[in-house]
Formats: structure tokens, C-alpha cells, sequence
């Protein structure tokens, strides 16, 4: 995920995948220009890219010319088509190929069709790397299509957003929803692993558990499980940066999700500083952090009820729990502090049916979701 001005935007179509198109292009193109010495035009700007790797590619004689035109301003067409660079003189008589990024509602082709039509050229042909067949007005044939895509907002691979992404080598596309990332608290007993599971069904979140994270990185043995182990062998505390690594390769493992729901970490007010360091380099950030608070005595009654099933043994102790439950309040206190200071603190009422306290997280993310689109 990245971020251009205000606007998030996803990958969409890979490098590699242009790149193929792109030759494919040059293969349709050279065979219908075997004995000539087309000249191909770039629109300016978005094209410049296209136009670089087309030009490389094609290994046969041919020119270069280059016209700019302008009319898309933020996501919608305005209509206005300005030319600010007009046609060489030397395209008379000549086979002419324009070189498009993008054809949309198709109103810049009706502009080119128009200028080359006082002309006197021996052929005309359109290339564009990406066209939206379902917005295409239709009126002239597009000779050579590179990647045909559904009526969305693309940026890259020369295309911008409000000038910005037109140097990405892949293509990205708007992710409509805002993407909402929450920090999950909450003592032992609390019900964070309940209503984690709740909460990304119905938001396509993504759960991040720390400890799922460190037991799959071991169990499968990656560089940072076996990083990690090095450390724990020699009873040693994992760097904050291993765990950091482990959570960034986690998010970029689902690229989809709307989010991700962080759980067990942070722990420290430099594992949240770092937290938010990551999610700024995605161009993301930690939009809540939610406590889930109870009271220990009824925290205590759940654990052992849950022990008594789960037959874990450290929720069968009492005095094991309390243990727990000050370490969270040590360790927990100061990290809720960092989140208040930047007013993203929430604290909800972790007692009740399930239902209910579901019902109080979804408010505080209903809430984000609002504010994002006020
Ligand atoms: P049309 O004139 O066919 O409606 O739109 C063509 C021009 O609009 C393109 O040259 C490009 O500048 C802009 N455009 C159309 N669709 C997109 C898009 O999805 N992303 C970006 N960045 N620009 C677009």
C-alpha cells in the first residue's frame, strides 16, 4: 500500500506483467510495420514510460516525435482537451503510430484523431498500454491494447495522481476504503482473541497475534524464525527489530486487507515508536488502540473457567494470574499513555455477552470510519 497526497492506493498490475504486454505491443507492431519506418508519437506526459520501454524493444528503423495534451485533473475527466505541444511537420506523408498510456472515456484519441486529421498522413494507428473498454466511448478502433482494465483509477508506470506516481515501475490502484489499523489491549481473559476474530470478518482486517507470528517464523524455520531462535537460545531477548521484520512481512503478506487488528505487540513505548516507523514507511498508520478493560475478579473467573477446558496451566493458577495481570498493568500503563497523547486511545467495556462488547468495537471503528470520510 501506498500513499500519494491523501490517497491510498494498492498494487494492481506488476512489472513483469507490463513488461510482457509491452513486448507483446512491439511484436503486433513490427510485424504490421515490416517495411516501413514508422513514426511514433508519445503522449505527453503519461506516456513517457510506455513509450521508453516500447522504443527499446522495438528493434527495427523508426522515429520519434512527441505531442502533450491535457485534460484529466484529480479522478475525473474534465472534457477539456488543451494542446500544449502540437504534431511535428515531418509526420506528413509518413505512418504514424501514436504511443497512448491510457485510454478512458476516449475523448484525448477523439482530440489526436482530430489533429492528424488536417494531415496528410499514409497511416494512422493507436497504441495505448491500458484501456478501460467499459468507459470507451467507442468511436475509433485502438489498434494495439497492452492491458485492458475495469472502469478503476490507476496510478503509475507513467500515470499520476495529481502528479504524483508517475515514476512507480508497477501499477497501483485506489483502494477505496481507507485502510483502518488498530492496536488491540487487554489483560489475559480479556477477550481480545474472541473479538479479533469477530472483528475482521466484519471489516476484513487482518489479525495480527505476535505469538501466532513467532511460533509460524520458528516452525517453519524463515531467516527471522531462525534469527529469532539464536537469541532465544541463548535465553536472550528477541530485538525489538526481529519482531518488527516478522510483523512487516506479515502485512505485506495481505496487501487486500482493509487492516490489520496488532495483538501482543507493542509492549513498550519503543516497540510502539517503532510500530508506527513501519506503518509510516507503508504509508499507513495506527489509527486506534483499543483496551478492552474488565475488572481482575471477574477476569479471574474467566481464566480459570478457561483453564478448566483448555487445561492450560497458567490459567489454573491464581496467584500465576495475578502475576500477569501486574505485568500487563506495569508494562501496559505507559504504552496507553503514548496512544491517549495522540488521541487514539479507547477504552471499552470488555464485560458483558460477547455480542455486546463486538457490538461496542465495532462503534469505535464505525467511528474511524466516519471521520475518514468526513
Ligand atoms: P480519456 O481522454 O480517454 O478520457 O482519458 C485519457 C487520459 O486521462 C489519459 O491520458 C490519462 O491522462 C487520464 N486517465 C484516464 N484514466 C486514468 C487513470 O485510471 N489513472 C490516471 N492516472 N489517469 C487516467
Amino acid at each position: 500500500m501506498i500513499r500519494l497526497h491523501d490517497k491510498y492506493f494498492k498494487p494492481y498490475i506488476q512489472a513483469g506483467q507490463i513488461q510482457e504486454a509491452v513486448q507483446r505491443m512491439v511484436d503486433e507492431v513490427k510485424a504490421d510495420f515490416e517495411n516501413e519506418v514508422p513514426i511514433f508519437v508519445c503522449v505527453l506526459n503519461g506516456a513517457f514510460m510506455f513509450a521508453s520501454d516500447f522504443l527499446k524493444a522495438y528493434d527495427q528503423p523508426c522515429e520519434v516525435s512527441f505531442v502533450k495534451l491535457s485534460s484529466y485533473h484529480g479522478f475525473s475527466s474534465t472534457g477539456i482537451v488543451k494542446t500544449l505541444l502540437d504534431i511535428p511537420q515531418e509526420v506528413e506523408g509518413r505512418s504514424v503510430v501514436i504511443l497512448e498510456d491510457i485510454i478512458d472515456t476516449g475523448r484525448t484519441v477523439k482530440e489526436l484523431v482530430s489533429m492528424f486529421s488536417s494531415i496528410n498522413v499514409k497511416r494512422f494507428k493507436i497504441a495505448a498500454m491500458f484501456y478501460k473498454p467499459d468507459v470507451y466511448s467507442g468511436e475509433y478502433n485502438i489498434d494495439y491494447v497492452g492491458i485492458k482494465i475495469p472502469n478503476r483509477f490507476i496510478v503509475g508506470y507513467g500515470l499520476d495522481y495529481d502528479e504524483l506516481g508517475r515514476n512507480l515501475p508497477e501499477v497501483y490502484q485506489l483502494n477505496e476504503k481507507k485502510m483502518i489499523n488498530l492496536v488491540l489491549f487487554g489483560k489475559p481473559g480479556a477477550g481480545k482473541g474472541t473479538q479479533a476474530n469477530f472483528l475482521k470478518e466484519k471489516y476484513n482486517l487482518k489479525h495480527i497475534s505476535t505469538g501466532d507470528v513467532f511460533r509460524y517464523n520458528m516452525k517453519n524455520g524463515t531467516e527471522l524464525g531462525k534469527l529469532a531462535k539464536t537469541f532465544i537460545d541463548n535465553g536472550e531477548l528477541v530485538p525489538d527489530q526481529v519482531t518488527i521484520d516478522m510483523l512487516n512481512a506479515e502485512v505485506e503478506k495481505f496487501p487486500e486487507a482493509n487492516g490489520f487488528i496488532f495483538d501482543g505487540f507493542p509492549r513498550t513505548d519503543a516497540q510502539a515508536k517503532s510500530l508506527d516507523a513501519l506503518m509510516d514507511s507503508k504509508g499507513m498508520q495506527i489509527d486506534a488502540t483499543i483496551a478492552l478493560e474488565a475488572d481482575d475478579e471477574v477476569l479471574i473467573q474467566r481464566l480459570l473457567e478457561r483453564g478448566k477446558v483448555s487445561g492450560r496451566s497458567d490459567d489454573q493458577d491464581e496467584s500465576k494470574i495475578r502475576n500477569r495481570f501486574e505485568e500487563y498493568n506495569e508494562k501496559t500503563a505507559p504504552l496507553l499513555a503514548y496512544y491517549e497523547e495522540q488521541s487514539k486511545l479507547h477504552n471499552v467495556n470488555g464485560i458483558g455477552s460477547i455480542e455486546v462488547i463486538t457490538e461496542r468495537l465495532s462503534n469505535v471503528i464505525d467511528s474511524l470510519y466516519k471521520e475518514q470520510d468526513a
